[in-house]
């Protein structure tokens, strides 16, 4: 058994877990909320102490680990360990030494991802990406973030930066995105914007059973509420749906035509919606993509859920250490 740690400091939660790196099995794990107005120092003081407590219950000795990975939502400099920007945590955490820190604590050596990437490898590693030598992973949640595999390796890009696939515009007359770009998926396709587009709708008078499923009360309004009333045949909900599958199926032809991946994975709380986001995905690739065998691609949902970073992570910071993982 190869044991290495793999943790995702998220904005509201920090996940961490102990995972056999030879078949992907998280052994122990556990998550505590971030605190992250303590400031950087703090959330990674028990961010050591959280690992230090799993080793603990694990019962594995320490020097048998082989090294801890760590994912953040933002920009990585992936050579110095460092986080660059991470816009959704308090203070934004530029430059802050998170390698070098959790080394001194830890005395382990640190590998760091953006979170998205590290769902990518973790998918492709040991879950619904295994044995596909390439693959392009899309995390559907409060965004739309995105990682590439490509033969057999993550493709990281100029500093770090490749796989925003949530952020291709689609739509070049399209609403402004958080990013700063115009018509992005994102601004169609994530959590927020269905749960927006079925308020629109309601708005406009179409008559739908959201607005009982809600109560009257569109605060209620969920991407889950939405595709529940779209398993009832809902008109307003399949419709809704099907927008944020087509703009995302167009992102997927994109990514078909211009890097010819095997497999593309749907990820994040968002998928859970299944074929109502799947099949105007694979209509829209079957109408956009020509130039690449595109029969043989598969377009499935993802496979590890909440595990998936821990588990990527790990594989990840194994591989820094020479270890063959995946295909
Ligand atoms: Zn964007």
């Amino acid at each position: 058994m190869k044991v290495f740690v793999g943790c995702d400091l998220g904005g509201t939660n920090i996940k961490a877990g102990l995972v056999n790196v030879e078949d992907g099995l998280v052994l122990v794990s556990n998550s505590i909320p971030t605190l992250a107005r303590q400031g950087p120092e703090a959330v990674l003081e028990r961010m050591a102490k959280l690992i230090v407590d799993l080793i603990n219950e694990s019962q594995i000795e320490k020097k048998q680990i082989g090294g801890l990975g760590i994912s953040a939502p933002g920009m990585i400099d992936l050579e110095k360990n460092e986080t660059l920007f991470l816009p959704n945590l308090y203070s934004e955490w530029r430059n802050i030494p998170v390698g070098e820190r959790m080394k001194s604590y830890l005395g382990l050596d640190v590998a760091m991802l953006n979170d998205v990437r590290a769902i990518t490898f973790g998918e492709w590693a040991f879950g619904a990406g295994k044995g596909a030598d390439s693959m392009a992973c899309f995390a559907i949640g409060t965004g739309v973030g995105g990682g590439l595999i490509v033969n057999n390796q993550l493709v990281l890009g100029f500093g770090g930066t490749a796989g925003e696939l949530g952020h291709q515009t689609v739509d070049v007359n399209g609403p402004l995105c958080g990013c700063g770009n115009y018509g992005c998926i994102e601004v169609f396709s994530s959590g927020p914007a269905i749960a927006a587009e079925a308020g629109r709708g309601i708005r406009q008078g179409w008559s739908t059973k959201i607005v009982e499923l809600i109560d009257h009360d569109l605060n209620q309004l969920t991407p889950e509420i939405v595709s529940k009333a779209a398993q009832m045949g809902d008109k307003l909900a399949l419709e809704v749906w099907n927008r944020a599958g087509t703009y995302l199926g167009i992102g997927v032809a994109n990514i078909l035509t211009c890097v010819g991946v095997k497999r593309v994975v749907i990820a994040g709380g968002v998928a859970k919606a299944g074929d109502l986001l799947l099949d105007p995905i694979k209509r829209e690739v079957k109408q956009r993509v020509f130039l690449m065998p595109v029969e043989e691609v598969e377009i499935v949902n993802a496979k590890l859920g909440n595990d998936a970073g821990t588990v990527g992570m790990a594989a990840w910071s194994a591989i820094q250490k020479g270890l063959k993982i995946g295909n």
